[in-house]
């Protein structure tokens, strides 16, 4: 990680458009705050919160997406903590390809410094122009948040996302006894993004560190004390806080995405016999009066089958994910392959939704087997036995399977992975 390097580039800000109104030509910076550990939310051995998935995603991951892929957002820097830069980098890499992304930058010991360390990267940069600070543990912003808070701060120099307040408010003592019903007339629940004019909020920021205030929850109350008029934007209650245990869990069972991302891949493969005494097919081993030659087990079967589940999911085949040159594989069982695809799937948040096999071969005879290979590719991939089909055709004795040179698979894989 480049650490504390100025990560934003002036250059590729987009210059001021004359025929465009001032603000709406502004350049747009993020900055992430991302180095807390979290522990209200973490069990014992856990990633600090920001870097947990939800719904298979990790936190900061969901949080930067929303930033980057925002027409107006010129530059997103995240703020992080040295121990999490392990942690970090897979998150980083997945964001190589879009320029807007700076990278992550050396937080401090308090949310403030780390803020106040993702401002002077972009300061160093030479950027200026409007910021927006955010919470990495709020990753349920939406576009429309962003751009209500833009909207705002084309008239003040501080904007603070918020709600009012819709319940009742009361103030108990330490004994939970209620000392007083507090007016909830304006008041307002404070979110981020909270967003500034650059130089404004980074000469408050530079003022409170020299006086050493160090205890502003937020960025809008280092504004305030600066001096800054602080104006509110409506936020959403979409967009909360995650902060516990059972915020995680409640997400992942809301978000659980339908898997309506469908598709339908195909494998093709073929091996030649050679003298043995059985063949593998479908992981099912059978007499017969040759073997397969192959690098591995030549399960044609699930050779085919496993490409055809890489297939749906692009992600290359077998041969580029087992090279025949690599020693590990040799003579090695295939369901191997079978189930890195299918961990390629699970990894998606996705699912096999079915699989069928044809054979294509004079001899041995397949009919016998084949119940027996449906519930062992159906073990392997963790199917119910209706999702595998197998079947089985000969060649009518033409071409290289007609004069049993070997034998032949076709595969067809139905993926399903989330929208
Ligand atoms: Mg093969």
């Amino acid at each position: 990680m480049p650490a504390s390097e100025p990560i934003a580039n002036p250059s590729s800000s987009p210059s001021p458009d004359p025929v465009m109104p001032a603000n709406a030509a502004r350049p747009v910076a993020v900055v992430i705050v991302a180095a807390g550990s979290g522990s209200r939310a973490m069990r014992a051995g856990e990633a600090p919160k920001q870097y947990r998935p939800v719904a298979g995603v990790p936190v900061l991951e969901r949080t930067v997406s929303v930033f980057v892929s925002h027409p107006r957002v010129t530059d997103v820097v995240c703020a992080i903590s040295s121990e999490h830069a392990g942690l970090f980098q897979p998150i980083a890499d997945r964001f190589a390809g879009r320029p807007v992304f700076r990278g992550g930058v050396t937080g401090g010991a308090t949310r403030q410094s780390s803020v106040r360390a993702g401002l002077e990267a972009l300061a160093r940069a030479g950027f200026d122009g409007h910021v927006l600070i955010h919470d990495a543990a709020r990753p349920f912003l939406t576009h429309a948040v962003i751009d209500r808070c833009l909207e705002r701060l084309t008239e003040a120099s501080a904007v603070v996302v918020s709600l009012p307040v819709v319940d009742t408010v009361k103030r108990a003592d330490a004994d939970g006894r209620v000392e007083a019903t507090i007016p909830r007339q304006g008041l307002w629940t404070a979110q981020t993004p909270q967003g500034f004019r650059f130089g404004a909020i980074l000469e408050a920021h530079r003022r409170a560190a020299a006086a050493d205030r160090d205890d502003f929850t937020d960025d809008a109350a280092v504004a305030e004390w600066a001096g800054l008029e602080v104006r509110v934007a409506l936020g959403d209650p979409a967009n909360i806080k995650l902060t516990t245990a059972e915020d995680f869990e409640r997400m992942n069972a809301t978000l659980a995405r339908p898997l309506d991302d469908i598709r339908v891949g195909t494998g093709y493969d073929v091996h030649s016999f050679e003298p043995g005494d059985h063949v593998t097919l479908c992981g099912v081993k059978i007499a017969h009066t040759h073997k397969l030659n192959g690098h591995s087990d030549a399960d044609v079967a699930l050779h085919a089958l496993t490409d055809a589940i890489l297939g749906a999911l692009g992600d290359g085949d077998i041969g580029q994910h087992f090279p025949p040159t690599d020693m590990r594989w040799r003579g090695a069982a295939s369901e191997v392959f079978l189930k890195d695809a299918l961990a390629r799937v699970t990894a998606r948040g996705g699912l096999i939704a079915h699989c069928d096999i044809s054979l294509i071969a004079e001899a041995p005879k397949v009919g016998p087997h084949r119940e027996a290979m449906r519930a062992r590719v159906a073990d392997i991939l963790g199917l119910t036995i209706d999702r595998v089909g197998v079947k089985a055709t000969t060649n009518e004795k033409l071409g290289f399977v007609g004069r049993k040179e070997g034998i032949a698979a076709i595969a067809t894989a139905t993926v399903r992975l989330p929208s």
